[in-house]
């Protein structure tokens, strides 16, 4: 389909020729350009300096060689990615992906998704993301120590508290986190904590920085079922995904009043209509590295689909939090016709673009992922700040920190998509909220 658009149309064409093959980046890249139209006739100034062909080409993108030995002895070598997307409003901020699907069209998704979701949080981060293609499943402990030393070995030149600051993302949780920062502490002689987020609390992470995601997306579906004067108490809810992200969603959810009835690895889901075991869960992904089915044999009652899809379930409050595109048009059809009234994504970008039309169009909450799961990256600006300060706060006042913060991104969503003739329409709030937001530094800062 053609953007209405034509300035903007020739600008994705250009998106499409310079970066050919980058699918996922294509389709990010064009969501954004579909909503900023109205912006262009508002800030004439935004189109003369060329802010969209400027924004769209990442300031720097590094790519390096990461080999490493397993534990027979055999070399093995991955590639690492380091996009430093966006600068305007702060350090580049985003995390590392450690998956075998990752190459650099991933990699400039997520960074340029990043830049407007830091410029929704409204604290001083710009946009970058990182990552491997390296496959941290059924490794040991020693094995990703290797790796995660070799990729710090390159990476660490261009990182810096006031530079780009890494924290995890898919396969990066608090233990590769703990290895990459030892080999820059190593690599520099300096005990920079700044440099990195979701730290260990013993050396100066954040209290709530693990919880922060899927709380945070939580949170925001919380104001958007407001905004329908409804809430989660009593909502049957289906979460995809079992890691960080689908962990403390699920969490908050069951805090909330709500019931999660299915979560899923990429092998498959698990239904219990009693509500999902958390303790167990966290038992068998967080301390045992184990795979979702497994569920099934402590809870006999629950059951196991192998490959199937999570969306068949039937739901009131969707939330996915695994991956990119793990929602397409018919799984949004099914679960509009299952009775789903709210989504909140946890996952950057897990609604193909036909999915978010049916969403759109049945009038349901959507909330976008650049949006509704911001909640992590603001509270990894938060450890940011504690670190610049030598100071540590409790769970009580950082969680409240992370809810007031979702209420307020919430809250510009909502209110500049009605400023632009979108009422409810929080993918254009979104997309709008966070590029004037990065625009007019972009334009303060003349032309970089
Ligand atoms: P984890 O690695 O902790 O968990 C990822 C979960 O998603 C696992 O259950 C994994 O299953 C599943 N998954 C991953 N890839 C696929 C796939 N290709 N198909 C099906 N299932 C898949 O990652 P996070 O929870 O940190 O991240 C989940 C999502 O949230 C990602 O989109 C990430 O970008 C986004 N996000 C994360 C933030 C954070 O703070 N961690 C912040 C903002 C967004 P399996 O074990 O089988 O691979």
């Amino acid at each position: 389909m053609v953007m209405k658009d034509e300035k903007l149309e020739t600008i994705y064409q250009d998106v499409l020729r310079r970066n050919p093959g980058e699918v996922e980046f294509h389709q990010a890249a064009r969501e954004v350009l579909e909503s900023v139209g109205p912006v262009l006739a508002k800030y004439p100034e935004f189109r003369e300096r060329k802010i969209i062909e400027r924004i769209i080409e990442p300031e720097r993108q590094i790519i390096f060689r990461v080999p490493w030995q397993d534990d027979k002895g055999e070399v093995h070598v991955n590639r690492g990615f380091r996009v430093q997307y966006n600068s305007a409003l702060g350090p580049y901020k985003g995390g590392l992906r450690f998956h075998p699907s990752v190459y650099l069209g991933i990699i400039k998704f997520l960074g340029f998704e990043q830049i407007f979701k830091n410029a929704l949080t409204g604290l001083p981060i710009g946009g970058g993301k990182g990552g491997s293609d390296f496959d941290p499943k059924g490794k040991s402990d020693d094995e990703i120590m290797r790796f995660c030393q070799s990729f710090m070995t390159e990476l660490w030149r261009y990182i810096g508290e006031h530079t780009d600051v890494p924290a995890g993302d898919i396969g990066v949780g608090g233990r590769e986190i703990g290895y990459l920062y030892g080999q820059f502490k190593r690599l520099t002689s300096r005990y920079e904590a700044g440099v990195l987020t979701g730290k260990g609390l013993d050396y100066g992470g954040s209290l709530v920085r693990t919880e922060a995601t899927g709380y945070g997306a939580t949170f925001f579906v919380e104001e958007m079922l407001k905004v329908r004067k409804d809430s989660f108490d009593g909502k049957r809810c289906v979460v995809s995904g079992s890691g960080n992200v689908a962990i403390y969603t699920v969490e908050k959810i069951h805090q909330l009043g709500g019931k999660v009835v299915a979560c899923s690895d990429s092998n498959g889901y698990i239904f219990d209509e009693k509500g999902i075991d958390l303790e167990l869960v966290k038992q068998l992904k967080e301390r045992e590295r184990r795979r979702i089915k497994d569920y099934v044999e402590y809870r006999k009652h629950a059951r196991y689909v192998d490959g199937g899809n999570i969306w068949e379930i039937p739901c009131q409050v969707a939330m996915p939090s695994a991956t990119q595109n793990e929602i397409n048009g018919k799984d949004a059809a099914l679960l509009v016709k299952n009775g789903c009234i709210a989504v909140g994504e946890g996952a950057n970008m897990p609604t193909t673009p036909e999915g978010i039309q049916v969403f759109l169009q049945a009038g349901i909450a959507y909330g976008p992922g650049k949006a509704a799961n911001a909640g992590g990256v603001a509270t990894s600006a938060l450890e940011m700040q504690q670190n610049a300060s030598r100071d540590s706060w409790t769970f009580e006042y950082t969680e409240k920190r992370l809810a007031n913060i979702m209420k307020n991104i919430h809250q510009t969503c909502f209110e500049t998509a009605e400023e632009f003739g979108a009422k409810g329409n929080y993918v254009v709030g979104a997309n709008i909220a966070g590029f004037i937001k990065v625009a007019k530094a972009m334009v303060a800062h003349g032309l970089i």
